[in-house]
């Protein structure tokens, strides 16, 4: 990509999926299943000033893990689906999505 472009946010978007996948092979994270596999946002896009679409702060989950990642961001009622044991996971943290996603806007 050009220097200086920069991505749109449904751009971002796409890319932070396409990083993810590549990373975690359709593959989920946390229990290994391979059923409708997503890339799921550890931490909210509207905690991060540029959405946080970066691959430090994505895992890859099956639709069960999907929905008890869900139930935690409402319920905060299972720890084994909050977004420390997914940065765990993959091995990053909320420092690592957070200078990620600064740099998403500037770099391409
Ligand atoms: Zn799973």
């Amino acid at each position: 990509m050009l220097m200086g472009y920069k991505m749109s946010y449904s751009e971002r978007q796409v890319s932070f999926v396409n990083a993810v996948n590549a990373r975690d092979m359709f593959i989920c994270r946390v229990c290994e299943s391979q059923d409708f596999v997503k890339p799921h946002y550890i931490l909210n896009k509207n905690l991060f000033p540029n959405g946080g679409a970066v691959r430090e702060n994505g895992i890859a989950l099956c639709c069960k893990c999907h929905e008890k990642a869900r139930a935690w961001d409402q319920f905060s009622d299972n720890l084994y689906y909050s977004p420390a044991i997914f940065f765990e996971i993959i091995g990053s943290s909320l420092i690592e999505a957070i200078e990620a996603d600064a740099k998403n806007l500037s770099n391409s």
